[in-house]
């Protein structure tokens, strides 16, 4: 059945590589995404959805499709861009520049081909509402904003996503990246991990750098509470689990002979159990005062966590259903499995939000012939992957596949007439 659904891609396909190529060109940062966001409410309009509704959770876009008795199954693409500067030398390439939340002007690109999964979504919505005939059920249609910062999920349901529309019983996502064109790849259980950025500001007293005896030195703090959180994974997380803290910020002092006031880090955290989320996150925070107070700070150290996403579990045993249409209909051989992610993805807090069932796969990008070779080879780190300005997709067969892969997942889970 899917066969004959997808069959009306042929028709849609120069249409949807214009559109991509246009969203390609004009990428939007996260929360800025409105221009994107219009485009995409008016092609559901334009393909029959019974209701588009714009602004959910900022600028994210929510169609609903219903299509007689049965599942309701939410299809979910982000589509936010990336501070980055475009490298790639193509046609379409962007030259767009924004103004970022903290008011620099930074350039701004399609670095995660975010872009490419926001027009798939769009032609799987348009072959799905052009085949209702052949299925029953509701079709749920959620464009996502702001995934680069891990709150456009959440912003959407705290906006009512799941009061305001149909409450699905499954949440079906993907993403494109550095695996062969035409291939999809997936694993089943924890795929990506839980993302927590955390700021520690270290108090200590400021003073004149030749009189250290007067001041308490944050920067001195702020070096022992690098190095110490380096054993947290090493010496407290279970070389059976999987974790890392990385501190990407380190800011102290205007000059070399004042010892400054305050010191701050930024921590960036990964992790894929509940458990040792926990177990990482307390122990960077104990690691933090317990510092601090080494120091003889007088002011314990202010923490602050942000931008968090949970684990992506892509559950077992939907996964295995669809991943088995998956087979069927690509062939066996298109399909690939894949080790666990380190980067994280917020499409998880939708189906945690519900208690249902997310399947979340990978597809291919990169040219087909030359891709396989360095995958055989073991080189594929060297390939431009996510957020490099060197990564975009090539448009064929990568959008073809895409789009496919939406649809065939979808009718995986709605009712077949
Ligand atoms: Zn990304
Ligand atoms: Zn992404």
């Amino acid at each position: 059945m899917p066969k004959t659904v997808t069959a009306g891609l042929a028709e849609l396909r120069e249409d949807l590589a214009g559109f991509y190529r246009d969203l390609h060109e004009h990428p939007e940062l996260s929360l800025q995404e409105t221009r994107t966001a219009a485009l995409l409410a008016r092609r559901l309009r334009e393909v029959g959805f019974d209701e588009v509704v714009e602004q959910v959770g900022g600028t994210g876009v929510v169609g609903v499709l219903r299509n007689g008795d049965g599942p309701v199954v939410m299809l979910r693409a982000d589509f936010d861009a990336l501070p980055v500067e475009e490298r790639t030398g193509l046609p379409y390439a962007s030259k767009a520049r924004a103004v970022d939340a903290d008011g620099t002007e930074v350039p701004v690109m399609h670095a995660c081909g975010h872009d490419m999964h926001a027009v798939c979504l769009t032609g799987a919505a348009t072959l799905l509402a052009r085949s209702r005939e052949r299925w029953s059920g509701t079709l749920l249609v959620v464009f996502q904003p702001a995934e680069e910062l891990a709150v456009g999920a959440r912003d959407m349901v705290e906006d009512g996503l799941f009061e305001r529309f149909p409450v699905p019983q499954i949440v079906l996502g993907q993403h494109v990246g550095p695996l062969p064109a035409g291939f999809i790849g997936y694993g089943s259980g924890p795929v990506m991990a839980a993302a927590d950025s955390l700021n520690i500001t270290l108090h200590g007293r400021g003073g004149h750098g030749s009189r250290p005896e007067a001041a308490i030195d944050p920067v001195l703090m702020a070096a022992h509470v690098v190095t110490r959180l380096q054993g947290v994974v090493a010496r407290e997380v279970s070389p059976a689990e999987s974790a890392v803290v990385t501190v990407g910020r380190l800011h102290a002092g205007t000059k070399d002979n004042i010892i400054p006031d305050t010191a701050e880090l930024g921590v960036n955290v990964r992790s894929f159990t509940p458990a040792v989320r926990d177990q990482v996150r307390t122990a960077i925070e104990r690691v933090a005062r317990a510092e601090s107070a080494a120091s003889g700070a007088e002011r314990p150290p202010v923490l602050t966590w942000f931008a968090s996403a949970p684990a992506l579990v892509s559950d077992p045993e939907a996964t295995g259903r669809t991943v088995a249409a998956f087979s069927e209909h690509f062939g066996a051989q298109r399909i690939l499995p894949m080790p666990q992610v380190n980067a994280s993805e917020d499409v998880g807090v939708f189906g945690d939000t519900l208690g249902v069932p997310t399947v979340f796969w990978f597809w291919g990008g990169l040219e087909t012939e030359p891709t396989l070779a360095a995958l055989g080879e073991g080189r594929i780190d060297d390939l431009p992957g996510n957020h490099s300005p060197l990564f975009a997709p090539v448009v064929e067969p990568t959008l073809s596949t895409g789009v496919e892969a939406l649809v065939v997942a979808a009718l995986t889970w709605l009712d077949e007439v």
